[in-house]
């Protein structure tokens, strides 16, 4: 138990609801996924634009959380746990962490900034921490929710933090403020990003400087707007390339891979190597050495240290691996900490029951070695991990922590016996210490496959299907479509997404895709839109849910139901009300009645039609048309079988065009993945899918040559082609080269030129700085989906499910 929390959340405003539940508390919570979650567990139910948490209370209280705070008690919970009833959980989460921030007082960096905050705080990890006991954000936790949740993880073995803090609109930095209470100040820079929130840059400088309010000294480079903001309290350290006023004076030159960085401080001049050239590298590094210099390191040591910075990995990604494997590659940190949100992340992506943890030692943890050690076992054994593979000197010294361990002494001996190692099914957290050089594994145990990739965004297909829900009539359900793959963008990873948003209903076109999505352990109802009629066994046997729409299927079904002595099984009847594709018409209906009329071997779930131009208004009539048919049909079912139905009838275009014809329930489609038939509506979405490649060759040609086969490009002056290996055979359509269509290189665009081959294209880069193994966006961004299917006279769908499964699909969180 950890008393500074039970002490913390009885101080924050709150109605206490006690159900006389021990309040033995150890861990806070706002993910109701993590296999973490346990009796000692303080869970906030937040309430935020993706979902609101406390529809998972009761599934918590199963797995026997017993301690909420929430801003209602959900039904059938009521004596169940503890309830901290408050008006926002986000407020009390905050003010939660600053009651707990209070318990402590050692030092602490506060950085904020427009970019390189993440980067800035990674590198002050790595260059400190062998002096100090570091807790630090992980991840990019800068937030409003990963604020708190950062700061919760002190202990009483630190003695130094570093927490990022990042804001989108003005006042939010007042709340991270009081939660962290810098004492050390960085402002990385100031740039345009998040400008939209700001009224203009004075504001957004004064809301970034008010993290400081408290600080003794802020970091920044030298800037007379700056300066103003500066609060009395505290010292300015600055830095500056221009003016030699500043504190510390910088200038720089480049030579090979690397930036020479001559300082100038006080009398002191020296010279400090980095291994980067860019400009954002150069300053980033520069308010670390400042950092440094704060805490007078000698010369010496910052020169050793500072050429050692790398290039800082932020996200975690999940990748296919050999043997039906699946990994999550986030080998460049190990802390407790970045562990605990990997096994989180593990949970949600595993595909299979075993999950197989490859760990290095664990750093900065602030304990001894012995209860860090008995901490990480204790995850791993909550997290139900099947087999930990650890590696490094100290973690095999504690092996016997461990169940079903086998340790190897380094990285290179671990490689030495990859081959009597069994990888085969199962999910696999590559995580380790950037030392340990875990690359290597990753390398090993990824699928080898060309490097073109379809990166799909999982925060973006959350933020999607809340926009879509936002839209719905109270009581609406939600049916999403993850046919054809997902939309070509992975049916599983999808689906489990959309069960963690507790969708009502799953919507496939062919019952191979049902099952395989139930065989990978996904428990939403599932309708079949098109079963045929020798897959009704199966369909009965993994419990989907077909879609009926003639006679003729109808008494197939009804027969093997029969057979089979089903009771009550969900069928979803689809009736024809202009689309002219599958259904029930007006007058088969009365045969439809009579053939169902007291059957008790199936029940019907639900009515549904389908819109054939709920897209565009011009065909307003007829789909009222459609609308009313509808109405009149399922009317009149419902009616003479005296059933209960859910009516659906709309797409995604119908819930925004037609919000009137909602009914019970919608079938969210394209929307989902980032595409709307409306401009306006387009803009408000997320781009979910990012096809992209690499350069494989550059040459350049003079005027007269000829590009690809048939010569269909010809060179009027000298000419740089690059070669891109995608090509039709990956889906990239024929008909979107010879210029038509464009890839982008560097925030550029780069024609493709010549017929697009089945493998390749090429592209012309005459007016780009790039080079082989450039990455090249085949679409994402720019050129965005929708584009590319104007420009070939089809539609964004063809365009999405066109991409063959030969790329390889990366799923990652932001
Ligand atoms: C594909 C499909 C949908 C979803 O359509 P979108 O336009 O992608 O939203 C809905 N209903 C049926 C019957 C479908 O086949």
């Amino acid at each position: 138990m950890n008393p500074k929390i039970v002490n913390s959340i009885q101080k924050i405003e709150a109605t206490f609801i006690d159900n006389n539940f021990a309040l033995t508390l150890d861990a806070v919570s706002i993910d109701s996924r993590s296999l973490q979650n346990g009796s000692q567990t303080l869970f906030f139910a937040l309430v935020g634009s993706n979902i609101d948490a406390h529809i998972y209370v009761e599934d918590l209280i199963d797995v026997g959380v017993r301690n909420f705070v929430v801003t209602h008690i959900p039904k059938n919970c009521e004596t169940k746990a503890n309830f901290y009833v408050v008006k926002d959980t986000l407020m009390a989460l905050q003010d939660f962490a600053a009651q707990y921030r209070s318990f402590f007082d050692f030092p602490i960096i506060g950085i904020t900034g427009s970019n390189g905050k993440t980067i800035v705080k990674e590198w002050l990890n790595f260059l400190l921490s062998p002096d100090f006991n570091v807790i630090r954000s992980p991840k990019s936790y800068n937030s409003q929710v990963g604020v708190p949740l950062s700061v919760i993880a002190i202990n009483e073995q630190h003695n130094l933090g570093i927490f990022e803090a990042g804001i989108s609109v003005s006042t939010e930095m007042k709340n991270l403020q009081k939660i962290i209470k810098p004492t050390l100040g960085v402002l990385t820079n100031i740039g345009s990003a998040h400008d939209e929130g700001f009224i203009n840059l004075d504001e957004k400088i004064k809301e970034k400087m008010s993290l400081f309010q408290t600080a003794e000294t802020v970091i920044y480079q030298m800037d007379e707007k700056i300066e103003s903001f500066i609060f009395p309290i505290a010292n300015a350290f600055t830095w500056s390339f221009i003016n030699k006023d500043a504190d510390v004076f910088v200038t720089k030159k480049k030579i090979a891979e690397l930036t020479i960085l001559n300082i100038q401080h006080r009398k002191e001049h020296f010279d400090v190597k980095i291994p980067f050239q860019d400009q954002a590298s150069i300053e980033n590094a520069i308010s670390c050495l400042m950092v440094l210099l704060y805490f007078k390191y000698d010369q010496q040591t910052i020169q050793n240290r500072m050429q050692l910075l790398f290039p800082v990995e932020m996200r975690l990604k999940v990748k296919n691996g050999i043997n039906n494997c699946s990994i999550i590659d986030d080998s460049y940190s190990s802390d407790f900490q970045s562990l605990k949100i990997a096994l989180d992340f593990l949970e949600s992506q595993k595909q299979s029951g075993n999950k197989t943890v490859i760990i290095s030692d664990i750093f900065q943890s602030g304990l001894t070695m012995d209860e860090l050690y008995s901490k990480v076992s204790d995850l791993i054994i909550s997290n139900k991990i099947s087999r930990v593979i650890g590696i490094g000197e100290t973690i095999s010294e504690y092996k016997h922590k461990f169940e079903n361990c086998v340790t190897y002494q380094n990285t290179a001996e671990f490689i030495a016996d990859y081959e009597n190692v069994d990888f085969s099914n199962e999910s696999i957290l590559i995580k380790g210490a950037r030392s340990f050089q875990f690359e290597q594994i990753v390398q090993l145990l990824e699928e080898k496959t060309h490097e073109t990739v379809l990166e799909i965004n999982l925060n973006a297909i959350s933020y999607n299907l809340n926009f879509y829900k936002a839209k719905l009539k109270p009581n609406v359900k939600i049916m999403v479509m993850v046919k054809a793959f997902g939309y070509g963008n992975g049916g599983f990873e999808i689906a489990k997404l959309l069960e963690h948003h507790k969708v009502d209903y799953l919507g496939v076109a062919f019952a191979d895709e049902g099952i395989s999505l139930k065989n990978l352990g996904i428990q939403l109802p599932i309708m079949v839109l098109n079963p045929e009629n020798t897959s009704f066994s199966a369909i009965i046997q993994y419990q989907l849910e077909p879609e009926i729409y003639s006679l003729k299927g109808l008494r197939a079904f009804l027969k093997i139901a029969a057979q089979k002595e089903l009771k009550h099984f969900p069928i979803h009847i689809k009736i024809d009300t202009g689309m002219h594709r599958l259904g029930f018409e007006a007058n088969t209906i009365d045969e439809l009645i009579a053939a169902l009329k007291g059957n008790q071997t199936v029940k019907v779930k639900s009515i549904l039609s389908h819109m054939a131009t709920s897209d565009d208004m011009q065909h307003i009539e007829f789909a009222n048309s459609q609308i009313d048919l509808y109405e009149k049909l399922s009317s009149k079912l419902i009616r003479e079988l005296q059933i209960q139905p859910i009516r659906h009838l709309m797409n995604t275009s119908g819930i925004s065009n037609f919000p009137n014809a909602q009914y019970d329930m919608v079938r969210l489609g394209i929307g989902l993945y980032g595409i709307s038939n409306g401009s306006e509506e387009q803009k408000k979405l997320e781009n979910v899918g990012t096809l992209k490649s690499i350069i494989s060759q550059i040459r350049a040609i003079p005027a007269g040559d000829s590009v690809g086969y048939g010569r269909k490009f010809m060179a009027v002056k000298p000419t740089t082609v690059a070669t891109i290996p995608i090509g039709y055979a990956d889906g990239i359509a024929r008909g979107w080269g010879n210029e038509l269509g464009f890839v982008t290189i560097k925030n550029k665009k780069a024609p493709i030129i010549g017929n697009v081959c089945m493998d390749m294209l090429m592209v012309d880069v005459t007016e780009i700085d790039c080079k082989e193994g450039d990455a090249v966006i085949i679409f994402g961004q720019s050129p965005t989906v929708n584009e590319i299917a104007r420009a070939l006279n089809t539609i964004p769908y063809e365009v999405l499910t066109s991409i063959s499964q030969r790329v390889k699909r990366v799923f990652y969180r932001e």
